[in-house]
Parts: structure tokens; C-alpha cells; sequence
């Protein structure tokens, strides 16, 4: 039997910072996941300021990442044809970045292996049970895992949530989500594109830049939006012969095998944070951003929060860890998601869409910012939460500034 203070189910971001914060707090802590790293996610590969921001704090540097690519200029087409170029602020740090996640995860794995954390990748956990102050895992290959904690950071399907019946049957998450890499692209694939095309909205296809004529393609659409997730396979040639997409990635463009698909879970402000002394980060809490479906960010702070929650409540008070992570997780998300959802309800309709490219597209300023708030510069709602102020709240530099 293998025994910590804490054992983390899940080695992306979310159960790497939830590893990397409790070994600086010098807690004995094992991290299992049922994959070899690097491994591969199916995801944009899209980081946000927000997510930048939790990297850096978390010791990663960008030039450990084979297929790291800084975004200078965000492309959005509206669903009128309309296209407004929204320019990151330059020579303050980074805002917007691409990184394989193959790449990503396992460099930042490697962060929490350096901070003490002890990896067993390649070990799946098949079950687990709560018995009076512990958790008790099995795990393939290494055997019983026990400790006073368990974190849940094994993404959308959470085995962990349901081997401990925090489950709930048949939910299936908010967005579908699908994407392939091409290579060859041409020169416009060098900024970062996104296109509400009429018929997907609030959907969105997309082309993220990677180093080496790469891009990360793909679209996601929400599961109520009447798009039957089964078609998605062949509505990609069509999306892709659309000629403005077509024009983007360049007539040498090459699709690499295999595209995939996943679901991407957004309701952080609904679902189980916690069972027991289990808590729930990342997907497994649902945490991902409604509007755009992205989840990096919300990941590496929830696994953050996690981690300090049970640092700060110790080995026996597991009722404190609960309550100081759900009230954590509320004050620093649940406003953003609220807001996320208004804005994605008038993302629905084509005027909406229309109207927001159009006003984000006004002005120089507006430009400017518009950039800076939909890749979680600042937090969404940060204009209805006056606590979340402060003197550079629109202005900061980004992560890794010079
Ligand atoms: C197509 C698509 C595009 C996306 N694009 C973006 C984007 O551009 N930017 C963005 O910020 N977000 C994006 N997201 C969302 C983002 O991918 C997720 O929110 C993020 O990966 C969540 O991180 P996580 O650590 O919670 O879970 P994951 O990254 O899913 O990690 C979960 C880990 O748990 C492990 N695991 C699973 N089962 C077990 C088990 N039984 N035992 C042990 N380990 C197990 C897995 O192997 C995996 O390593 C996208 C999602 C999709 C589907």
C-alpha cells in the first residue's frame, strides 16, 4: 500500500498545479493518471492571459514547451463576413498564447515533479472508496493509494466522481468540441483566427498558430444549439471548403491524422465540488468558461484553490476543506460564468454576433480591449465585482513580462 497526504487523479492542469501548490507546501503528494506524458489532449491548444498568468506563478517557463507560438493579433469574422483584427498589447509580456498540449502538460508535469511531487503516469485508478478519515484508491499497476485527501483532476468523465457516486447519470457536458492539426498553412494562419459562421452559433470554428507552418483547426458547438454532435464528422469538410476558412490556412494546407472530438463540461456554478475528502477541479468540476469552451485557465485555478483549501484546513478537518474550496471556487468563477452565459445567449443569434464584432471593432480602445477580456485578461464579469478591483485591473502587463 502506497500512502500520502494527498493523491491527485489526473495529470493535465488541473491536477498538475493541484500537485505543484501542495508540494511547495511540502504535503506528500502522489499523482496517478492512466496515460503515458506526453500525452495527447484534444483541445484548442489556446492559452489565455489568465492561463499564462497561472503558468508563470506555477514556475513554467515557456521555452520548456517544444511548440510554444505567442499570439501577437486575433482575427474574428462575424457572421456577416465582417473581419475586425484585434492586436495584443506588444512589448508588455504575453497575452495570448498556443502550446501542443502533448507538450504543455508534460512540461508542466515535469514542474510538479521537480517540486516533489511523485508521478506514477501510466496507472489508471479503478476505484475508490471513502472510509472515515481517508480515501482509499486502486490503482493499476501500483496497487492501494490511501490518504487524507484525495483531488479529482481526471477531466470531463471523472472517474473518481464516479466511483464515489458524485456522478450524475446521462450528463453529457455543454459543448462538443473538434479538432485536427494541419500542416503547410499559409502566412494569414500565422495570427489567431476565429469565425462565427451563421450556422453554428454560438459555435465557432477556429485556427490557433503553432511554430512550423502548424495550426490547431477545429469548431465547437453547444449541445442545445439543434447540431447533433454525431454530424460533426461531416460537417467538417464543409466548414473547411468554406472559402474564407479555405483562404486562412492557404492552398498547401495539409490535415494531419486523426481528427478528434470531446465534450467540454461548463457548469461549475451547478455541479459536485466535492465528496467526502474528495474535491473536484478542472472538467471534473465543470469549470470550463460557457461561452468559449475554453478550460485551461479554469483548470490550473481550480487545482490551485483545491491545493490551498486542503493546505490550509490540515489532515483531519475535511469538512473545512470542502466549505473553503466550494466558497473559493464561487467568489473567484461563479460571476464570470454567470456573465459568460448572458453573453453567450446573444452569441446565438446572428444580430447578436453582428453586434458584438461591430462594437468590439469600433474603436482603437475598444479593439484593444475586447482582446484583452476575451482571452481572460481580466475576469469576465470584473465591471459587476467592485471586490475584484484594482489600480491595473484594464492596464497590467501580461504574463512573463520583460
Ligand atoms: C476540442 C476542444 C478544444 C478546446 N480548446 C481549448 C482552448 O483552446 N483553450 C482552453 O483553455 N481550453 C480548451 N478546451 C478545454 C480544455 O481542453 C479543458 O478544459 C482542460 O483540458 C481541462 O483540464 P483538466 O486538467 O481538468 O483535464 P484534462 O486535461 O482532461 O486531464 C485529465 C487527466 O485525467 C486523466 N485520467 C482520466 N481517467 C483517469 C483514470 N481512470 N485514472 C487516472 N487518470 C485518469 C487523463 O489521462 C488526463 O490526463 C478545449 C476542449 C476541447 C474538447
Amino acid at each position: 500500500m502506497l500512502e500520502a497526504d494527498v493523491v491527485v487523479v489526473g495529470g493535465g492542469p488541473a491536477g498538475a498545479a493541484a500537485a505543484i501548490t501542495l508540494a511547495r507546501a511540502r504535503r506528500d503528494v502522489v499523482v496517478v493518471d492512466r496515460a503515458r506524458f506526453p500525452r495527447d489532449k484534444c483541445c484548442g491548444d489556446g492559452l489565455t492571459a489568465g492561463a499564462l498568468r497561472h503558468l508563470e506563478a506555477l514556475g513554467l517557463r515557456p521555452e520548456t514547451v517544444r511548440s510554444w507560438q505567442q499570439v501577437d493579433d486575433v482575427w474574428v469574422r462575424s457572421p456577416s463576413g465582417r473581419v475586425a483584427c484585434f492586436p495584443m498589447p506588444r512589448g508588455q509580456g504575453v497575452f495570448a498564447a498556443v502550446a501542443e498540449r502533448a507538450d504543455l502538460d508534460a512540461a508542466l508535469l515535469d514542474v510538479a515533479r521537480a517540486a516533489g511531487a511523485k508521478v506514477h503516469d501510466g496507472h489508471g485508478l479503478t476505484d475508490a472508496r471513502l472510509i472515515d478519515d481517508h480515501v482509499e484508491l486502486d490503482v493499476e499497476g501500483v496497487g492501494v493509494v490511501r490518504a487524507p485527501y484525495a483531488v479529482g483532476a481526471d477531466g470531463m468523465w471523472s472517474p473518481l466522481r464516479k466511483a464515489l457516486g458524485a456522478d450524475e447519470p446521462g450528463y453529457l457536458g455543454e459543448w462538443h468540441a473538434f479538432r485536427q492539426y494541419f500542416s503547410g498553412v499559409g502566412p494569414q494562419a500565422a495570427g489567431l483566427w476565429v469565425w462565427f459562421e451563421p450556422d453554428f452559433l454560438p459555435g465557432y470554428a477556429w485556427s490557433f498558430p503553432l511554430p512550423g507552418g502548424r495550426a490547431n483547426v477545429g469548431f465547437g458547438i453547444q449541445r442545445n444549439s439543434g447540431i447533433r454532435v454525431r454530424d460533426m464528422k461531416d460537417l467538417w469538410p464543409d466548414l473547411l471548403a468554406r472559402p474564407h476558412i479555405k483562404e486562412v490556412l492557404g492552398p498547401d494546407a495539409v490535415a494531419e491524422a486523426p481528427h478528434r472530438a470531446w465534450p467540454i463540461p461548463a457548469r461549475v456554478d451547478k455541479a459536485a465540488l466535492s465528496r467526502g475528502r474528495a474535491l473536484f477541479v478542472g472538467d471534473a468540476a465543470a469549470a470550463t468558461d460557457p461561452m468559449t469552451g475554453e478550460g485551461i485557465a479554469q483548470a490550473l485555478l481550480t487545482g490551485r484553490l483545491g491545493a490551498e483549501a486542503i493546505v490550509e484546513a490540515g489532515p483531519s478537518d475535511a469538512a473545512r476543506a470542502t466549505s473553503t474550496y466550494e466558497r473559493s471556487v464561487r467568489r473567484e468563477l461563479v460571476a464570470d460564468h454567470h456573465m459568460s452565459m448572458l453573453l453567450g445567449r446573444a452569441l446565438k443569434h446572428r444580430k447578436g454576433a453582428r453586434g458584438a464584432v461591430r462594437i468590439a471593432g469600433a474603436t482603437d480602445w475598444t479593439r484593444r480591449n475586447f482582446a484583452r477580456w476575451l482571452f481572460e485578461d481580466y475576469p469576465r464579469a470584473i465591471l459587476l465585482t467592485p471586490r475584484r478591483w484594482h489600480r491595473q485591473m484594464l492596464t497590467g502587463p501580461g504574463a512573463y513580462a520583460p
